[in-house]
């Protein structure tokens, strides 16, 4: 396979070699001067920062993606703080709210963003995977990870049908980024099932089909199909679904998670990052963990999954029974307390944690039921922006030294409230994470206090880098739970005395080290490893803490493993 001069991943630009732009016909195609990587980068950031509004800029990265892919991953690890916010939440929301209009801005003519799966494609998929097989620069590099969506539940912004695309591809950058997947092993993919979203379906411009999406068997046999076939065509890559509505994503994962090594990063991810912040806050509070009690606003996908993940720690870190520790969770959703007696049919997710101790007593409102409940923590996970307002969080204040509330719904304008509000309403006293940023705050003595972020950037790079490097035959709870642990035990002396629940973002392919590495552990010890440069480190059945050598030499084989964004010179074999 030779060079190809329009590839993304292979693209230099100015910074091409006299010998290279000879050796390949390049010499009058390029203005003449011959730049560093550097320089590329100052101009990237000058045009970057010339754009006015998030969705220009975004566009503006998508393209210079899909041009010089070396150029733009170096942007993103050089500034992550700016880029960040740019690539994924809160920008990609409207991005993907606004797909249908942009998309053929986001790439060059050629290049192409991800594999787009309609429910009429389900007879030829062979042939689809053939179509992308042959776009790529090189067939023999094949994808390590698929992220995978239906658009119907994208962030807190509902059905963007097949505008969700931005999601994989967002969550792929991520990947890269955070944990130094290679990109060209990267495959963001779109089922177009269709939309129940009116408003998609009455855009002239829309670009997905135009019908309502398939329910039950319907749907479940389409994605068996994709699933299947992708498997057949690369049986060793990670899937990660994505941003499925609710009533689908916990069957899926149920369904495909022991047939496929795959995971989903709404429940499991979510569960495990909101995991290692509760672990870091349960240790601030102070107070033991059994006498917690957690009330979670909403209780979707992501709510249930976080309460599931929390509530293993108690059972494996605090010695409780399942039935002890299921007793510290209430949950609540949009028709008030889910109790056993409610009156309506729970859907199947939440059945778990219906309480059955509420005496017949129906609670409707957040502040009533805080009163009833007397939650150590208040974690939101709804998307009703502001309903964690002050009353709610000066209740909150008054039951607690240190509350812990943890407003995780995104993107900011959803969240249950801001940094500054939780801070002023508990006199500076809450324990804070949020799904989305929020600035730091300065208090009257001109203090600065970083929130925590509930990131799930934390954890889904690492969790996918260490299954994609030790390839276990699936991904158990414990092994999410080891990302947890070793994510919540991440933190420096200096982030723990800084009372920071989730370490600074600046170290984020050093955390995604440590979780990979973690992973590939318990893959390991757990017998369900089967990559041979992992057994050849730990063998099989054996664990090794952390700061023995085998865990040292196991994490220095992580670090090396991750793809870094520079310019190799060109040879004929692309690799
Ligand atoms: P979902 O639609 O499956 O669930 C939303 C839940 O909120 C449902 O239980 C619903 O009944 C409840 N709800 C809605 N209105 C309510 C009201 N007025 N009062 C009480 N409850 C109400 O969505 P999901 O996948 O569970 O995601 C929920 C939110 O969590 C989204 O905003 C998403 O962006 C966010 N999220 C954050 C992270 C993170 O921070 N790491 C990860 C995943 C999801």
């Amino acid at each position: 396979m030779s060079y190809n001069i329009r590839s993304p991943f292979y693209a230099k630009g100015t910074a091409t070699s006299l010998t290279e732009r000879d050796s390949r016909q390049l010499r009058g195609l390029l203005p003449p001067a011959l730049e560093t990587m550097g320089k590329q980068v100052s101009r990237a950031f000058e045009q970057l920062r010339g754009k006015t509004t998030g969705l220009e800029k975004y566009i503006f990265l998508a393209w210079l993606r899909n041009t010089n892919s070396n150029l733009f991953y170096r942007m993103v690890l050089d500034s992550p703080e700016e880029l960040m916010p740019l690539i994924y939440t809160p920008t990609v929301g409207t991005a993907c709210a606004n797909y249908s209009h942009i998309y053929p801005f986001l790439a060059p003519n050629g290049s192409f963003d991800g594999l787009f799966i309609s429910i009429d494609d389900i007879p030829v998929l062979d042939q689809l995977i053939e179509n992308y097989k042959n776009a790529l620069p090189d067939p023999s590099i094949t994808p390590d990870i698929a992220v995978i969506t239906d658009g119907s539940r994208i962030l807190g912004l509902g059905d963007l049908g097949v505008g969700g695309m931005g999601i994989p591809v967002g969550k792929l950058q991520l990947y890269v980024a955070a944990a130094g997947l290679d990109p060209r092993r990267t495959l963001p993919i779109c089922l177009d099932f269709g939309t129940n979203n009116q408003k998609n379906l009455d855009d002239p411009l829309y670009l997905g089909l135009r019908r309502k999406r398939p329910e039950g068997d319907e749907f479940h046999k389409a994605v068996d199909s994709v699933l299947a076939t992708l498997n057949k065509a690369f049986p060793k890559m990670l899937i990660q679904f994505e941003d499925f509505s609710s009533e689908h994503a916990f069957e899926l994962l149920e369904r495909h998670r022991n047939r496929y090594l795959s995971f989903n990063d709404d429940i499991q991810g979510t569960g495990a990052v909101i995991l290692a912040g509760f672990i870091n806050a349960v240790r601030e509070v102070g107070i033991p963990a059994k006498q917690h009690r957690l009330l979670f606003f909403g209780a979707g996908s992501a709510g249930v999954g976080v309460a599931k993940q929390i509530m293993d720690y108690f059972v494996l870190e605090h010695g409780m029974t399942e039935e002890e520790a299921k007793k510290l969770f209430w949950l609540n959703d949009s028709k008030g307390l889910v109790t056993q007696d409610r009156g309506d049919k729970l859907a199947q997710h939440k059945v778990y944690f219906a309480r059955d101790d509420n005496e017949g007593r129906q609670l409707k409102d957040l502040k009533e039921t805080i009163e009833y409940v007397k939650p150590t923590a208040l974690i939101g996970l709804s998307s009703q922006g502001g309903v964690f307002d002050a009353e709610v969080l000066k209740l909150l204040a008054d039951i607690n030294e240190r509350p812990i509330v943890f407003p995780l719904s995104n993107p900011a304008t959803q969240a249950e409230c801001s940094f500054e509000q939780a801070m002023i309403h508990t006199n500076g006293n809450v324990l804070f994470a949020s799904g989305t940023a929020f600035p730091r705050y300065v208090d009257e003595n001109k203090k600065e206090h970083v929130p925590g972020q509930g990131n799930n950037m934390y954890i889904f790079p690492g969790l996918g880098l260490g299954a994609i490097l030790s390839r276990p035959s699936r991904i158990t709870d414990t092994i999410i739970y080891a990302s947890a642990a070793a994510l919540a035990d991440s933190l420096t002396e200096d982030e723990r005395k800084s009372h920071l629940l989730y370490p600074r973002i600046e170290r984020i392919r050093e955390v995604s080290a440590v979780v990979a590495a973690a992973v590939c552990r318990q893959a390991v010890k757990e017998n369900l490893a089967t990559d041979p440069r992992i057994l050849s480190i730990l063998p099989s059945g054996s664990s090794s803490k952390v700061g023995t050598p085998a865990w040292e030499e196991l994490l220095k084989y992580v670090e090396k493993s991750m793809w870094e964004p520079t310019y190799k010179p060109i040879t004929d074999k692309s690799e």
